[in-house]
This record gives C-alpha cells, sequence and structure tokens, in this order.
C-alpha cells in the first residue's frame, strides 16, 4: 500500500529540514504523497518540487498551514492544493510575511532592553528570510546562551503574557477558509485533537472547513475515533501527517511516521480538479 505524509514543515517556516532534505527523506522514507505544509508561507513549494528527481514515485502536494484566531483561540487551517503561484493569494501572504517582519523587530527590540543582546541580523540568519517567528527568535537566544532551551525563551520571555511577548496579525479563521478556497485549494482543519473543546471544533466546521486532520502525533485513538465519526458525519475529506518540523529522533526525522492511505490524496486530487 502507498503512503502519504500530509503535514511537513520546511525551513521556509519553522522546520529545520530545507526542502531538498524534506523531499531526500520523504524518498527514503518511500512514502507516496507529501504535503507541504509551512506556515503562513508557500515559499518552500518550489524548492522541494525543483529537487524531487523522482516525480513518479513522490508526489508533492501544495499546501499551507494558515495561523488563524477564532473568538481568542489559536487555529490551524491547512489548505491543499491551492494555486501557490496566484497572484492575489501571493500579496496576501507577503502582507503576513511583513507583519512577522515588523513584529520581530519589535520583540527584538523589547529583549534587548531586557538586556538580551540579540540582533535582527542573528534572527534572519536562522529563518532564511521566509515566515520569521518567534520560535527562531527562540533559538537565537539558546544560541547566544542566554537561555538552555527554546521552551525557557517562551517561558520567560516570548510566550504569551510574557515581557517581549508581541501580538501579531492573525487571519480569522474564516478568511483563512475563504482565502484557500478562492486561491483553489482545500480547506482542512488541523490537528483538531489540539483545540480540546468540542464545541468550537463543531462550529469551526459549520464555517465551511472541507476536511479534517484525523491523523496527527498528538491525537490518541479515543480522538481519532471521535474525528473519523465526525468526518463522515459532516462528509468530510480524511487527512494526517506528523506535522514533522525537522527534529531528529534516532538520527530520523519524524516523517512518515504517521501517514495516511494514498486513497484520500487521490480523494482530494479529483476534488481539487488535478488531472491523474
Ligand atoms: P509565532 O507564529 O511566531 O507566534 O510562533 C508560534 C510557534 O511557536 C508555534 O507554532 C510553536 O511552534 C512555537 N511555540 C509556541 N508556544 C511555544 C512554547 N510554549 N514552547 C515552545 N514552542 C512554542
Ligand atoms: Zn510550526
Ligand atoms: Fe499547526
Ligand atoms: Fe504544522
Amino acid at each position: 500500500m502507498d503512503y502519504a505524509d500530509l503535514h511537513i514543515h520546511t525551513s521556509a517556516s519553522d522546520g529545520l529540514l530545507s526542502p531538498q532534505e524534506v523531499v531526500q527523506w520523504a524518498q527514503k522514507k518511500r512514502l507516496r504523497a507529501i504535503g507541504i505544509t509551512d506556515h503562513d508561507t508557500i515559499s518552500g513549494i518550489n524548492p522541494a518540487i525543483e529537487s524531487n528527481e523522482r516525480p513518479d514515485k513522490l508526489e508533492i502536494i501544495p499546501g499551507i498551514e494558515l495561523n488563524t484566531e477564532y473568538y481568542g483561540k489559536e487555529i490551524h487551517m491547512l489548505g491543499y492544493y491551492i494555486d501557490y503561484k496566484d497572484q492575489w493569494f501571493l500579496k496576501i501572504l507577503k502582507r503576513m510575511q511583513e507583519s512577522r517582519y515588523n513584529r520581530a523587530v519589535t520583540m527584538i527590540e523589547k529583549l534587548n532592553a531586557l538586556g538580551i543582546d540579540i540582533e535582527l541580523k542573528q534572527v534572519e540568519e536562522i529563518s532564511k528570510g521566509s515566515s520569521i517567528g518567534r520560535p527562531h527568535i527562540a533559538r537565537a537566544m539558546v544560541e547566544k546562551g542566554y537561555i538552555d532551551s527554546m521552551v525557557d525563551a517562551f517561558d520567560k520571555y516570548i510566550g504569551v503574557g510574557c515581557p517581549a511577548y508581541v501580538e501579531r496579525f492573525k487571519l480569522t479563521t474564516r478568511e483563512a477558509i475563504e482565502i484557500i478556497e478562492k486561491a483553489g485549494g482545500i480547506s482542512v482543519l488541523a490537528h483538531p485533537g489540539l483545540i480540546n473543546d468540542k464545541k468550537s471544533i463543531s462550529s469551526i466546521l459549520s464555517l465551511g472547513v472541507k476536511g479534517i486532520e484525523v491523523l496527527h502525533p498528538k491525537h490518541d485513538q479515543d480522538m481519532v475515533r471521535y474525528l473519523l465519526a465526525l468526518a463522515k458525519e459532516r462528509k468530510l475529506f480524511i487527512t494526517g501527517g506528523t506535522d514533522c518540523h525537522g527534529i531528529m529522533q534516532n538520527g530520523q526525522p519524524i516523517m512518515g511516521n504517521i501517514s495516511i492511505d494514498y486513497n484520500k490524496v487521490i480523494e482530494l486530487k479529483k476534488y481539487a480538479g488535478i488531472e491523474e
């Protein structure tokens, strides 16, 4: 049977592996398809496709994970088969990148005022210029020896409510769904298990989401069963993946450790109107 891991981050957002390395690992792990789903950016997609030497074997699905806000909760919306060359769509993403950049500048100023001497240049080198976020700032702080681990950075400095935390612009969940659909993509609610509130899950689905991420490392068996039933009831596409950020475990990334049947990809593809 062929398998797909539909939730993977690259260094275009906060993943540690470059798009090329992601492709190499996916080939090594004999996956049939992978979804490149970086936070708020598509800039990992082209490099991944270009480095895929065996397009007959490994299929690269263009995707995105939009970070949104739903009544104060952080909700992630996946989009699959988006037209990642659509100018209107790219303009929206560009605006989000700019807002992330400006916010990073403010956060670094706040850290500097607290005696944490990190520079924008260092953070940009870590983020490799795209979709700059708190994890990159945290890594810069670890590199400079101000803290022992990234978790410390969030606990003491850049977590919500901490002295150097700065809010960033977020789309509403409804806007994200509309943007994904308008860009020709299929909207899928990411890791609903993390929402931890069945009423919210249900009302988000009612916004017109087309699919639901059933398999995810943070979902236990009960959650998977619950989400499968929900998908059936509401006639939603089912997706799944590792949410791989390239962290190594026993010398390997977790990519492919959770995967879904390739038939689910065929269903998505058909709906998106992609030729076999
Ligand atoms: P940003 O989008 O820049 O606000 O950063 C959000 C990202 O930071 C999330 O996707 C997580 O990867 C990471 N993150 C958020 N909170 C924590 C935390 N307490 N510990 C470690 N990483 C976190
Ligand atoms: Zn991430
Ligand atoms: Fe997520
Ligand atoms: Fe993710």
